[in-house]
């Protein structure tokens, strides 16, 4: 039998012509194995140096035509309260393990699905923002996975606006809690960039790990959710990463880099800015990612996205894991 090539997607002249001369994977730090804070590449407004800005604003060019993703942020519930509540002038004073317990269940009963806390690391922070809290808690809003699952149609980005919306709105729910009791605190939602990378603050607050697909694999949610956080000075513990196997399940597949149209996905891992790790080719995905408003086939065929599977595959992963000791 005569194997098929796959058809990989070619970009259009229109958005090569937007390229700037360095490439985005440069940028990234892909094949650098010394540590150092990430460069500011997509979703980076104001004045922030942004070699790939007329590929950013050809993407935020398309919502002109789309309802349901023009002005986004007035739809799906909005998100929420941007005031910041009064400050008293002395701080609740309360044990560290309670006010942990007391910010992980206000998340949680104001919309979030999950939640957890890492301490901030200066390699997370990009390049041309501050940032002098020292801890951040993370908050993961679930997606509807039937939704995502309909990408590239505009169905999928939609919801993906919605969830950002949402995971923005329990963070600012969370920081306005925070400074009620005297405590600073930074709230942060997508799709833009916040002062530093969400993802390894996920990971080392316990929400998952990174998967090959550059996105998160949480052991309930797969990658079927969103992030936001909260920058603050709240006396909290971090939690720890949450290891269950999800990067040796990620080794032995392909379901993901055989199912991205530009073939944009990494196959084996690569030092990333002093770190091995999974990584999508930011030039080859961004044309497809472009014309598509935020494509996702990937996060929609990961295995572990299916309603109720990623419980199931955790378990195997962790039993195998222990089994080898
Ligand atoms: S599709 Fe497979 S390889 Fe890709 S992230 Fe999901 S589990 Fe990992
Ligand atoms: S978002 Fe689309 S183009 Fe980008 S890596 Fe995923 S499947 Fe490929």
């Amino acid at each position: 039998m005569v194997k098929r090539e796959k058809s990989v997607y070619e970009p259009p002249a229109h958005q090569l012509a937007l390229f700037p001369e360095i490439s985005g994977n440069s940028l990234n730090g892909f094949g650098e194995r010394e540590v150092r804070r990430p460069t500011p590449i997509f979703w980076h407004y104001g004045k922030v140096e942004l070699p790939h800005r007329a590929l950013q604003d050809y993407y935020l060019k398309q919502f002109d035509d789309k309802p349901e993703l023009l002005d986004f942020q007035n739809k799906y519930g909005g998100r929420g309260d941007s005031t910041s509540p009064d400050k008293p002038d002395q701080p609740t004073r309360d044990s560290v393990e309670n006010w942990v317990r007391a910010v992980k269940e206000h998340a949680l009963a104001h919309e979030g699905d999950l939640v957890g806390i890492a301490r901030v690391k200066p390699e997370w922070v990009f390049e041309g923002y501050e940032v002098s809290e020292p801890w951040i808690i993370m908050v993961g809003v679930a997606m509807d996975h039937a939704e995502l699952a309909k990408a590239p149609s505009i169905e999928s980005p939609k919801e993906v606006m919605a969830q950002y919306n949402r995971g923005t709105r329990v963070a600012r729910s969370v920081a306005n809690f925070i400074q009620s009791h005297g405590y600073h605190a930074r709230p942060h939602g997508g799709p833009a960039a916040g002062p530093l990378l969400l993802i390894p603050a996920a990971i080392e607050a316990g929400l998952g790990e990174l998967g090959k697909h550059g996105s998160m694999i949480n052991r309930e949610f797969g990658s079927s959710f969103r992030l936001a956080g909260v920058l603050t000075d709240l006396p909290v513990i971090a939690d720890a990463p949450d290891i269950f196997g999800a990067d040796d399940f990620c080794t032995n597949c392909q379901i993901c880099t055989t199912a991205c149209p530009p073939d944009a996905i990494k196959r084996e891992k690569n030092p990333v800015r002093g770190v091995e790790k999974w990584y999508v080719d930011f030039d080859k995905c961004i044309p497809y990612f472009n014309d598509t408003q935020g494509c996702g086939i990937c996060i929609g065929a990961c295995p572990w996205s299916t309603p109720g599977r990623a419980p199931r595959i955790a378990e195997k992963m962790t039993a195998r894991r222990e089994s080898r000791g």
